[in-house]
């Protein structure tokens, strides 16, 4: 009872996860422990504002660029349009693989990675990334943890 409430047990009562037992551990050291009870109000505030976040759309200039991409028109596009087969013989084919060829060369080489890396990394430091602790339903260890704590938890 002396022992602090662990986040994940926090965060487990507050989404209505804990039985009856833990519950009622949890009530009485939050009447008597100001630092849990405002740890429980830090983390329900966390969690208010992680649910009503607004998702983050991709920038039209990233999407545009991954579109072009990856979504381009494939070479074989091509062998679909009737007009390609009309010059029929091996010259023609011919050319058709090296316009074909032409074409795969002439598409962006490469998508530039550093500003794919420069926007994650702007994003990541905007996001409040939650601890593992607190993400528990999501974390195979957490929730072994939990699993844990409710076969043994009335030993705290
Ligand atoms: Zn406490």
């Amino acid at each position: 009872m002396n022992e602090h409430i662990e986040g994940v047990e926090l965060s487990s009562l507050i989404d209505g996860a804990l039985d009856a037992a833990a519950r009622a551990r949890a009530a009485a050291h939050l009447s008597a422990c100001a630092p849990c009870r405002a740890e429980l109000e830090s983390l329900r505030a966390f969690k208010r504002l992680a649910a009503d976040a607004p998702r983050r759309a991709l920038p039209a200039d990233l999407a545009l660029r991954l579109e072009r991409r990856h979504v381009a028109a494939p070479p074989w596009a091509l062998l679909t349009r009737p007009r390609v087969w009309a010059p029929a013989g091996a010259l023609a084919a011919a050319a058709l693989a090296a316009a074909l060829w032409l074409r795969s060369t002439q598409a962006p080489a490469e998508l530039p990675l550093e500003p794919l890396v420069a926007a994650h990394e702007a994003a990541a430091g905007q996001t409040l990334t939650p601890e593992p602790v607190l993400v528990a339903s999501a974390d195979a260890d957490s929730a072994a943890l939990l699993a844990d704590d409710g076969a043994g938890g009335s030993a705290e």
